[in-house]
């Protein structure tokens, strides 16, 4: 439930959407909602969710909530499928983003006198310039790389002596192998990784943090929300914490809608308190996490949420059971001779699903065993039976991008 401060702020928003956001409008005229109906914070279940796919329909500006004059820039979220979402930006927007960035910063330990090499995607894509505002807010000196290019990524972390890496989890694990390949080990000077966009398992997280004897923080966001930033985890490794004076998180059941317990698993909605150009309100993220009820043994008062553990889109009902990435990433971690990398194909044949498992590991001998290791351990934790198959490390494609690591032949 919103605290009197969020709901608050919320209010002020709530003015502002009904009398300036034609988007809201349309959506509040559909449901039959007026201002007055929200009088209290138990009133924000009346408010209808909002989906990336009303975010396409209202392409290209109809998200804009100020007149033009206050919109100083646009991002645009991936547009992998279809039309892409263009969020307006005023100058206040960028600075509550460059303000919560700089958070994540100071909660990973990071300060004015470190060098931050930034390897997420400038454009368009909200990833670089955000880690390139936190710094800038911060004082530390940006080394504003972008993505790529990994024989010159190298050459500046070792000359210029960078100490902190922000990276997407799948290029810092392609940094991690090129440094060991290479033996650089020594040369390097990093003492900290941001590390976010993608949901990496703690095997991945290990390989990484071990490979470059680094500390690594998770960090979280999306596009329609800012942009990363708006969570990170910290020292304690118990979640990440997020920043409640400018958002209020709900973790929903996809199926029903209906909020769920503290602690219990689901998607998580996201509604901006003090967002301008784009304010959105109950936005389904389709991330699967929790909130995690409790103080933090870090001391920070800021509330948390989970590591994020998949996508909703991404649940593949196989042989009628659910399954998320994140629990494979957990099967995996749980034995010995398994690395982080895997790729799961599914097929359909002779009216049942079939699924195979493949996945890398560093052993040379007795795959077999630790094929029927896998599939043991994988029956006993999701519940279905899968075929396995062990490759040698380096086997299965590496992305400087999302990695697609489930193959479904099934519908096309
Ligand atoms: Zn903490």
């Amino acid at each position: 439930m919103m605290n009197p401060q969020q709901f608050a702020d919320f209010s002020t928003l709530l003015d502002h959407v009904f009398q300036h956001s034609e988007f809201y409008q349309n959506k509040f005229r559909a449901v039959g909602l007026e201002r007055g109906d929200i009088r209290t914070p138990e009133d924000l279940q009346k408010i209808p969710f909002s989906d990336k796919g009303d975010l396409r329909n209202a392409y290209p500006l109809k998200l804009m909530s100020v007149p033009e004059n206050q919109i100083v820039r646009i991002h645009s979220s991936s547009g992998t499928t279809g039309t892409p979402v263009i969020i307006p930006y005023t100058r206040g927007d960028i600075q509550a983003w460059a303000i919560m960035f700089e958070r994540c910063y100071q909660m990973a330990g990071v300060t004015n006198l470190d060098r931050i090499q930034i390897t997420p995607g400038y454009g368009l894509w909200t990833a670089g310039i955000g880690f390139q505002a936190g710094a800038e807010r911060l004082g530390a000196m940006a080394v504003p790389m972008g993505p790529g290019n990994t024989e010159k990524q190298l050459q500046m972390m070792i000359d210029l002596k960078t100490t902190v890496l922000t990276a997407t989890s799948s290029y810092a694990l392609l940094l991690t192998e090129e440094v060991q390949r290479r033996g650089l080990l020594d040369k390097i000077h990093l003492r900290k990784g941001i590390i976010g966009s993608e949901r990496w398992g703690d095997k991945m997280w290990n390989t990484i943090q071990d490979g470059l004897g680094i500390q690594l923080y998770d960090i979280y966001g999306l596009t329609e929300i800012y942009g990363p930033g708006i969570s990170v985890s910290c020292d304690a490794k118990e979640g990440l914490h997020y920043w409640d004076d400018y958002l209020y998180f709900e973790v929903i059941d996809p199926e029903t809608g209906a909020n769920v317990p503290e602690g219990q698993l689901g998607e998580l909605v996201i509604t901006t308190l003090r967002k301008e150009g784009a304010p959105l309100l109950r936005y389904r993220t389709h991330d699967l996490t929790r909130l995690i009820p409790g103080k933090c043994p870090c001391g920070c008062a800021y509330p948390r949420h989970d590591r994020v553990l998949g996508r909703t889109d991404d649940m593949t009902k196989v042989k009628g059971v659910n399954i998320f990435p994140g629990q494979i990433d957990q099967v995996l971690k749980g034995i010995d001779g398994c690395t982080s990398e895997y790729q799961v194909v599914i097929d359909h044949a002779d009216g049942r699903d079939h699924m195979l498992l493949r996945f890398e590991t560093k052993q040379t001998s007795c795959l077999d065993e630790l094929e029927a290791l896998v599939q043991r351990t994988f029956k006993t934790r999701i519940g279905i039976t899968v075929g396995t198959e062990a490759l040698a490390v380096g086997s299965l494609p590496r992305s400087e991008k999302k990695s697609t690591r489930i193959i479904d032949n099934r519908f096309h």
